[in-house]
């Protein structure tokens, strides 16, 4: 797994900043040109925030300068809403392009006319082969490709039907250009590659002006050149494309000459990062939209409450390659959890909440107890939480018949209350069909603060909330999207998504400094996780998104039996 490899934490090193340095040494370049490419055709996933990192990583180390630029070639797929979400993401992520903001779209008119001089030049044709047709035409990585019977055509002709297609005269799919390269190159992506297609679209910033519109391929290296892109970086599927991309370099008058780099993909377990398939979740309605906390996007990422640095960071971790591996969902989960431990303030809530009488505990009375706002960092301040006869405990921090690792509380067992007094369970009160509904206990009044006096220990210490003062909240509970770590490898992927990844709990109770937390802000609740607020709660009822979860060492512990 070379994509798993960590840093030590001395100036970056991979080949790519290696052949930069190169380049720079030898005097190739005087500055580094980079740019992040994305289509507008879905929202940015952290597979986009590998390339992301890498690309302004690479121009801050460097002192030059990454372009954000938009492969808006394909208006039947690409949205104003993507554009504008898709920016907002590359700020959240930490970075900025200043001033170099750009779109393929402003360059269609110049790539028209080179597109024009390619035919002049007898480099370039009208084909008028349907889709399938050039397809069967193309052959195999074995087999050479066939020549189309309109490859000959004259470039007078060629000429004149290619405008005749910008000036709308043909309908979608009736024609195509293509390159006139060599059918029987054993790269497929040299067989007479396809360069324009009409499409009746109306593209979101050119609108109705064009109806033909240039393919991935003779847009992407055209731009970088137009830009003064001197290190072109992307993933590894486009090695391929590579001798194509140099080849319209070398044969149109461009301005500068880029130089395209590949590295590998990043892939991670119980998740998928295709576009394709991150639209047909939000589309099918298998998540609740592209910021789903459960959704491997940043938009859903900042829903959730994971700081972008924490993102960063895990990138840094990945190796940069020329060969794919697929990352452990924990890692990333390692680098939130490390992050938010020293960042998040601590709070206390109850996410399943049982009720416990104080019964020695004086009857209308209430105190506000002092409590730490981060126990590894005494300028994170103190807040007041109030306590009183009435509290919440966790459900499952109560056992009737403990077993023999359990510490926590059960009947006759004294346990400390996280800033407040010693507890001791008295009684279990059940209801009719036999479930606890109440606890009786009694605590220490010589213990506040958690400490007794005459020096007794326990075993435990329980977070919990006061019944008065305390507030109702939902809390969301999420788990990996995916049950199986490599979904779709046994077939539909879709049947994959995880049943339980997603837990309402309606009627947890949360400390009352809780209901000022703003909507992304990170808290760790005490003993449970890390959480934020999410923006689908009210001032009446606040919801929470759980970020990630503690290290549960009973789990461990229980699982091992
Ligand atoms: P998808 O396959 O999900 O549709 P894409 O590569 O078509 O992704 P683009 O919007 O074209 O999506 O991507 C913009 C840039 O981000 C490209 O340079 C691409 O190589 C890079 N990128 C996309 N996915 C990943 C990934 N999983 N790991 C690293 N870089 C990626
Ligand atoms: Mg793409």
């Amino acid at each position: 797994m070379t994509d798993t490899e960590t840093h030590d934490g001395e100036a970056t090193r991979d080949f790519i900043r290696d052949a930069i340095r190169a380049d720079l040494a030898a005097g190739r370049h005087k500055t580094v040109a980079t740019r992040f490419p994305p289509e507008p055709n879905g929202y940015l996933h952290i597979g986009h925030a590998k390339s992301i990192c890498l690309n302004f990583g690479i121009a801050k180390e460097f002192g030059g300068r990454c372009h954000l630029r938009f492969d808006d070639t394909n208006p039947a797929k690409e949205e104003q809403e993507y554009i504008d979400a898709i920016q907002k993401d590359v700020h959240w992520l930490g970075f900025d392009w200043g001033e170099h903001l750009y779109y393929a779209s402003d360059y269609f008119e110049q790539l028209y006319e080179w597109a024009e001089r390619l035919i002049q030049d007898g480099k370039a044709y009208v084909d008028d082969l349907s889709a399938d047709e050039i397809r069967e035409h193309r052959g195999t990585l074995t087999e050479p490709g066939r020549e189309s019977p309109f490859r000959n055509r004259s470039p007078e002709q060629s000429l004149d039907l290619f405008r005749r297609m910008r000036a709308g005269e043909f309908p979608d799919g009736a024609r195509v250009l293509r390159a006139k390269i060599d059918m029987a190159s054993g790269n497929i992506n040299f067989r007479d590659p396809v360069l324009y297609r009409i499409l009746h679209a109306t593209h979101p910033r050119t609108g109705d002006a064009w109806c033909l519109y240039p393919t991935y391929d003779f847009a992407h290296g055209q731009s970088d050149a137009i830009e003064g892109i001197t290190h072109s970086l992307c993933t590894l599927e486009f090695e391929d494309h590579r001798p194509l991309y140099d080849w319209f370099i070398e044969n149109l008058p461009v301005p500068s000459r880029p130089r395209q780099y590949e590295f590998s993909r990043l892939n991670i377990t119980h998740t998928v990062l295709s576009k394709r398939r991150l639209v047909q979740l939000v589309r099918e309605k298998h998540v609740r939209g592209w910021d789903d906390p459960r959704m491997p996007t940043l938009t859903g990422y900042r829903r959730r409450g994971v700081p972008p640095a924490a993102i960063r960071d895990f990138i840094s971790r990945l190796a940069i390659t020329k060969s794919d591996g697929i990352v452990e969902i924990a890692m990333l989960d390692h680098c939130v959890r490390e992050l938010l431990n020293t960042t998040a303030e601590r709070r206390m809530a109850v996410l399943r909440p049982l009720k416990v009488v104080i019964e020695n505990y004086p009857e209308g009375q209430t105190e506000q107890l002092e409590a730490a706002n981060h126990p590894g960092n005494p300028d994170a301040g103190t807040r007041m939480v109030p306590f009183g006869r009435e509290i919440y405990i966790e459900r499952d921090d109560f056992m009737e018949d403990p077993p023999k690792k359990f510490f926590r509380l059960a009947p006759g067992r004294e346990v400390r209350l996280r800033f407040a007094y010693f507890l001791t369970c008295r009684e279990a009160i059940k209801d009719s069909a036999g479930n606890i509904v109440e606890l009786r206990c009694t605590y220490d009044p010589a213990t506040k603060g958690g400490n007794a006096p005459d020096g007794r220990k326990v075993k435990a210490t329980i977070h919990w909330v006061a019944a008065e003062g305390s507030a109702p909240a939902e809390v969301r509970l999420y788990d990996h999207l995916f049950a199986r770590p490599d979904p779709g490898a046994g077939g539909d992927y879709l049947q994959d998504i995880n049943p339980d990844s997603l837990e309402v709990l309606t009627d947890c109770r949360i400390e009352p400094s809780l209901r000022d937390i703003a909507p992304g802000q990170a808290v760790q609740f005490e003993r449970l996780g890390y959480f934020c607020a999410d923006p689908d709660g009210a001032a009446a009822k606040p919801v929470f998104n759980r970020t990630i979860g503690l290290r549960d060492t009973w789990a461990k512990v229980a699982a091992k039996g």
